[in-house]
This record gives C-alpha cells, sequence and structure tokens, in this order.
C-alpha cells in the first residue's frame, strides 16, 4: 500500500513538474526531464571471457546471476508487492553489471539479504554478488571485496515530524534509536555512545524501524540518508529526515573476496557506466525523482 503511494506520489511530482517548466507543451510530446525519467535499457554484452574468476565461470555454466538485493527500500531497492519486480537504483546498477557481464534480465534472480547477512551470503556462494546500500568497510573487506563506490551516502536521522527535540546526534541521549543488525550505522550509535545502550532498538529490516517510530515505540530511526528519504518520501505528513549527515557511507558492490578478476571487469563496467551517461540516467530513474543530485563517485580500485 504505502509503496503504491510513493509511486503514485512521485509520478504525480515528476507530472506537477513538467507541466510547470514546460508551459504551453503537451505532457509527453519530447523532452525527457529529470523527473519523468525512465530507467535505461542495458545491453546484453557478447561472448565475455573472464580468465581466472571462479564465479563468473559458476555465472557461465549456470547461464544466469544470483544477485543479493534489499527488497524494503524506496527508491534503492524495493520489490513491488504487486507485480513481485524489483526496483530502485541499486536494481538498476545490479541489472546493468549482469548485462556487461552478458546474462540478460530474465536471467537475474534477486535474493533479498538484510545487512546483517551479506558477508556470510557474499563468501558461501548464495549470491554472485550484492547490490544493496552496502558500505565498503575496511572491517568488511575482510571477509568480502568491493566494487565501487558507485554511490556515496552519509548516517542521518528519521523522526516523526512534530518532533523538534532531535536535531542531530547530539541530540539523541535518552531517546530510544532504531537501526538494523549488522549495520555501519548501528556501529556507530554504539561506538560513539549516541544513545545509552538501553536504548538502541535493533531490527533485520529498517522498514520494521520505520514501523516502530510510526507507532512512538522508537524516537528515531538512524541510517543512510539516501534510505531515509525514502521513506519520508512514504509518509510526508508523519515524517522527516533531519538533514545533517554525520558519516560517509560509500557503496559497493560486494563480491567474493578471492575474485580479483570479477571485481576488475565490475569496477570496469561502473567506470563506463559513469562515462557514458548511464549512471546519470540511472540516477534521474529512481533517486533523483525527488529533485536530489548527487555527486558521481570515484571508483576506487585495490
Ligand atoms: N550503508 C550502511 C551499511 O552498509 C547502512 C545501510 C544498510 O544497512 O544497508 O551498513
Amino acid at each position: 500500500m504505502r509503496i503504491r503511494t510513493l509511486a503514485a506520489g512521485l509520478l504525480a511530482g515528476g507530472l506537477l513538474l513538467t507541466a510547470c517548466g514546460k508551459e504551453g507543451t503537451p505532457t509527453g510530446s519530447g523532452g525527457e526531464s529529470a523527473n519523468n525519467a525512465a530507467v535505461p535499457t542495458y545491453e546484453v554484452a557478447k561472448d565475455v571471457k573472464l580468465d581466472g574468476s571462479p564465479v563468473f565461470t559458476k555465472i557461465k555454466s549456470a547461464g544466469s546471476i544470483t544477485v543479493g538485493v534489499k527488497d524494503d527500500q524506496p527508491g534503492l531497492g524495493q520489490k513491488d508487492p504487486k507485480t513481485g519486480k524489483f526496483e530502485g537504483f541499486d536494481i538498476e546498477i545490479a541489472r546493468m553489471v549482469a548485462a556487461g557481464l552478458g546474462i540478460s534480465e530474465d536471467k537475474i534472480k534477486y535474493t533479498t539479504v538484510d545487512s546483517g547477512a551479506r558477508e556470510q551470503a557474499i563468501s558461501n556462494g548464495q549470491v554472485d554478488y550484492y547490490v544493496g546500500t552496502y558500505t565498503i568497510s575496511d572491517k568488511r573487506k575482510k571477509l568480502v571485496s568491493f566494487a565501487g563506490p558507485y554511490f556515496q551516502a552519509g548516517q542521518d536521522l528519521l523522526v516523526r515530524k512534530d518532533d523538534n527535540s532531535i536535531t542531530g546526534p547530539e541530540s539523541l541521549k535518552g531517546k530510544k534509536v532504531c537501526s538494523v543488525t549488522g549495520s555501519t550505522p548501528i556501529q556507530r550509535v554504539r561506538e560513539q555512545g549516541l544513545t545509552e545502550p538501553g536504548n538502541i532498538v535493533e531490527f533485520q529490516k529498517y522498514s520494521q524501524c520505520v514501523e516502530k517510530l510510526t507507532t512512538k515505540d522508537v524516537d528515531a530511526v538512524t541510517t543512510d540518508d539516501a534510505i531515509l528519504k525514502g521513506y519520508a518520501a512514504q509518509d510526508k505528513d508523519a515524517l522527516r529526515v533531519v538533514g545533517k549527515t554525520f558519516s560517509k557511507e560509500p557503496y559497493g558492490i560486494g563480491l567474493n573476496k578471492d575474485d580479483k578478476v570479477l571485481r576488475d571487469k565490475i569496477d570496469d563496467l561502473l567506470q563506463a557506466a559513469l562515462d557514458n551517461g548511464t549512471w546519470q540516467k540511472i540516477y534521474d530513474a529512481t533517486l533523483g525523482k525527488s529533485g536530489a543530485s548527487a555527486t558521481k563517485p570515484t571508483i576506487e580500485r585495490y
């Protein structure tokens, strides 16, 4: 229900802006604007060879790819309950990469993996790669590897609209703060003692935290601004993002630690998408629909 509301809201917003921006021009008569942009189509590469990549060898023999994603993060990775289709910025990045590896859309299997289960799902081969608001960190690099970054977010706070007492991370003492198991934001809340240990509430999914915020069982949800903005847009009358980020969360594509050949290839695909306008098109058709803009990330090869 909420998902539909968001989609309708985004659509209405897009139409409204289009109408304002082009006075006298009938809608749909040409000229793509950021707000009615459609996701691009990706050319499926032919005869891809990646000697020395165990994961790619497995993909080749299966003829399909299993991608780990999120299913409850609007604008990023979300499963439409009606159609069962996945959509969002992360999903498009996953599709673009699959096409670059020679795998067509109908051969992509999406598997939901929540934050706390990512390293295990990647290293035990349950997913071939993972695209889901996954921050590149040194700690995680001990278990998995990362292509990218393909986006940069920052930790922020989601609160009830009528609550003016929370103005940033320094105002969380005595407040109930919700985040997700195995995420960098919950780790930061703990390490920096932003609230008392007894006030930290933990779930598997951010949507569960948002539910608790609405029912006043918690006072704030903390994670990346990109994620929180999606929830706020679904419930504009009740929720708001504080808007003061207090960390850097560069998003990487999670990969098997030992597969440098695949990592280098995916870095090449991301670089090409950044250079040829595909990345921008993906952004405009997903996260950028709210009117936000983003700086392109710089791929860090290692
Ligand atoms: N980017 C942060 C992380 O990787 C928060 C979002 C998430 O849990 O996916 O932990």
